[in-house]
């Protein structure tokens, strides 16, 4: 709901950054998201969009715009210093070590990088090997995560992710460097056709006895239709059961399970995802890692190694600022630079873009998007404190936008706290928990009334269109909800 879709060429993407990096005066967190849009093949669950399965000239083509555009884009931004980096997808896991060399040096030739700013990869576990973890941790890389879904090769092979299973899944973790340097965390999904709750259990359990102790997030499946189709014979009452099998008691004996572990649960009652943390120290941690990362990092890990084994607390390199898309989570103004197709790009109060054309395609790279201003990331910023955080706190948006919440939304403010949606707090306000179909209807009090008429009408004509019909006229005035 900002303003009118527009492209852009590289170029002049390039200068709206270079504005952007001008104005923002060292105050934003500027993070950076490389999208790699391959798999080894597409799994029947995905809703992501755009995905390919990976050919050799595919990733080589990939990797020459992406190395253009850093090119382009690299120099305009030379005076900001980037927090945090996401290698995501799809999963990167599928370029061959060479290429992820060279766009890792790419990275680091034209983008100025914080001292303690973190590096985030995804892995598929099937496609991982020793050299391309090296690759990565020579690179830096620091949080590594990888989609397990299920521990049962036949489930996943009905789901088109080839015959992953415990040894696969096994190998990559012993792959992975040690605790002391890296995080890594493990998804799990939930309501997945041919899983029960009791394998789930057993796959949670398999994971938190593992000696890396990787951290393991269960997400609810999202069934889209053609999975639905697949694999319920087109049942959404069937899908949903299978989902529903995974509230109670399934989540006390996850806690329970999560205990005798040494792992606590959060999250329990969500249901999008619950998380699975490991409690105090791993005793595992590679000698060959420490001395390979040491060096790497200049520090002396005999003593650091000892303090850990210890019980002590370490600070490898000081506070680690963590990848996001949110400038709620960032906490500042906020610029995310996209590179790679399907990549966004965001830049604080002038444009949000993506690249085309998208993988696999061939053509100049450009940037669709629309331009924004500061008013818009306010309200983008308060929607997600209210959906991730149930409060807004006033002083953080005042420090940020220069105003507050109930100064820019006095209207939805006041028909919020007539309807009990919220209630003033000692430093913001409180909001209640509602469902998310119920909550996007009270976000449109947010939303400006021209917008709301603009988007209602481009709707209109969509559908006018789809119909053959002819235009309408009058345009009716947005109701509110
Ligand atoms: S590996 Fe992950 S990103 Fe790729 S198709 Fe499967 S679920 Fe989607």
């Amino acid at each position: 709901m900002r303003g009118k879709p527009r492209v852009w060429s590289e170029a002049e993407m390039a200068g709206l950054w270079k504005s952007a990096a001008e104005a923002s005066g060292g105050r934003s967190a500027n993070h950076l998201y490389v999208h790699v849009p391959f798999c080894k093949s597409i799994c029947a669950f995905c809703n992501y969009d755009r995905l390919k399965p990976s050919s050799a000239d595919g990733l080589r083509e990939w990797r020459d715009r992406v190395l253009a555009s850093m090119r382009t884009l690299g120099p305009a931004v030379r005076d900001l210093s980037f927090h945090a980096l996401y290698f995501g997808g799809g999963t990167p896991s599928v370029l061959p070590s060479a290429i992820l060399r060279e766009v890792f040096e790419g990275l680091d030739a034209q983008f100025r990088w914080h001292p303690f700013a973190s590096r985030s990869i995804e892995l598929d576990p099937a496609t991982v090997n020793a050299s391309k973890i090296r690759a990565m941790v020579d690179h830096g890389f620091d949080h590594f995560s990888f989609g397990v879904q299920t521990r049962s090769a036949h489930v996943n092979v009905q789901h088109n992710r080839g015959p992953q299973g415990p040894s696969t899944v096994d190998r990559c973790l012993d792959l992975l460097p040690g605790p002391l340097l890296s995080t890594v965390a493990v998804d799990v999904l939930i309501g997945l056709a041919g899983v029960t709750p009791d394998d789930t259990l057993a796959d949670a359990e398999a994971l938190m006895l593992h000696p890396r102790r990787p951290r393991v997030d269960l997400f609810h499946l999202t069934p889209t239709r053609s999975y639905v189709q697949s694999h319920f014979g087109g049942s959404r009452d069937r899908a949903s059961d299978a989902l529903a099998r995974y509230d109670d008691p399934f989540r006390d004996r996850l806690a329970r399970l999560a205990h005798r572990c040494g792992y606590a649960l959060h999250n329990a009652d969500s249901h999008h995802f619950h998380t699975l943390h490991p409690q105090g120290r791993s005793r595992y941690t590679s000698v060959q890692n420490l001395r390979d990362l040491g060096g790497q990092l200049g520090r002396d890990l005999q003593s650091l190694a000892a303090k850990y084994r210890a019980g002590k607390t370490l600070r490898i390199r000081g506070p680690r600022h963590g990848y996001t898309q949110l400038a709620n989570t960032a906490g500042r103004q906020h610029n995310l630079l996209g590179l790679g197709p399907s990549a966004r790009s965001q830049i604080f109060g002038i444009a949000s873009a993506q690249t085309i054309p998208a993988a696999g395609q061939s053509g100049r790279t450009a940037y669709r998007g629309a331009t924004i201003d500061p008013s818009d990331e306010l309200r983008t910023f308060i929607i997600f404190d209210i959906r991730d955080h149930a409060f807004v706190d006033e002083k953080r948006v005042q420090k940020i936008f220069n105003t507050t919440f109930a100064e820019s939304f006095a209207d939805a403010l006041s028909v919020w706290l007539e309807e009990g949606f919220v209630q003033p707090a000692s430093n913001g306000w409180r909001f209640q928990r509602r469902r998310p179909e119920v909550l996007s209807t009270l976000m449109l009090w947010l939303v400006p009334d021209q917008i709301l008429e603009q988007v209602i009408e481009d709707k209109s004509q969509q559908t006018a269109r789809k119909h053959g019909e002819s235009q309408p006229n009058a345009r009716s005035r947005a109701p509110r909800p």
